[in-house]
């Protein structure tokens, strides 16, 4: 952990179960974890360990059946819907691994729309978001006009415009060819650095898990 810098994230004794085909399948046991301001960590574990399940919790995108994740001092489950909406367009970034760029927008419009919608965009930090990421190119440009890593960095840049505590990002690398995927990530993080925010991003990866300041592994439902 990033000694003396604030907690923006803590989960604590999640649970989550589902049901499927009449059986009831716990999926979280009990997690518990912590990301700092500034730090970035790594989450693995199997194919099906809930990885993406934990992530959908955090961003309040899914309903925990138990414990606590209390994201920048706030406990999401004493929100409702409106509220953890909210909360996930002003305080959270998002990347996922489909990209998920809006296609009747470019790229330009694609990286300001979620900080216009939250009210915060801010067009010294948008500019340099396009210098850091590359983009000053390709801003008229659509996202079918885009090479895999191009969009992958105007999705970065778009999580990262309204400038959030959090940024969550589940396999965002998982369509990337390795040298793609270092660059994608290298920018990340120094992006993340730049911000100040968390990062917490699931990965396959133990070569990409490594370059982050933590790794952790849920198994069993459990974080060790
Ligand atoms: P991971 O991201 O680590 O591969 P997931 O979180 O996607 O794992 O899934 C964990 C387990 O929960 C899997 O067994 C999956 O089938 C199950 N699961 C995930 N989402 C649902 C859902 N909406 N309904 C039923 N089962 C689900
Ligand atoms: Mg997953």
């Amino acid at each position: 952990m990033t000694s003396g810098n604030p907690i923006v994230l803590s989960v604590s004794g999640l649970t989550k179960s589902y049901r499927t085909a009449g059986e009831q399948v716990a999926v979280l046991r009990g997690v518990n974890l912590a990301v700092a301001s500034g730090e970035g960590v790594a989450l693995t574990g199997e194919s099906g360990s809930g990885k993406s399940t934990l992530l959908h919790l955090i961003a309040g995108l899914d309903a925990a059946d138990g414990g606590e994740i209390v994201l920048a001092g706030t406990p999401i489950s004493g929100l409702g819907d409106a509220g953890r909406a909210e909360l996930r367009r002003d305080r959270l970034g998002l990347v996922f691994q489909q990209f998920n760029l809006i296609p009747s927008l470019t790229v330009e419009d694609n990286l300001a729309f979620q900080s216009r919608i939250a009210g915060r965009h801010d067009a010294a930090w948008h500019g340099e978001l396009v210098a850091r990421l590359g983009l000053g190119q390709l801003l008229k440009r659509y996202p079918e006009q885009l090479s895999g890593g191009q969009q992958q960095r105007v999705a970065i840049g778009r999580a990262l415009a309204a400038k959030p505590l959090l940024l969550l990002a589940d396999e965002p690398t998982g369509n990337l060819d390795e040298a793609t995927a270092d660059e994608v990530l290298a920018l990340a993080r120094d992006l993340v650095t730049r911000t100040g925010c968390g990062f917490l991003m699931v990965t396959h990866s133990a070569r990409l898990a490594a370059t982050l300041d933590r790794q952790v592994t849920l198994h069993a439902g459990l974080i060790a």
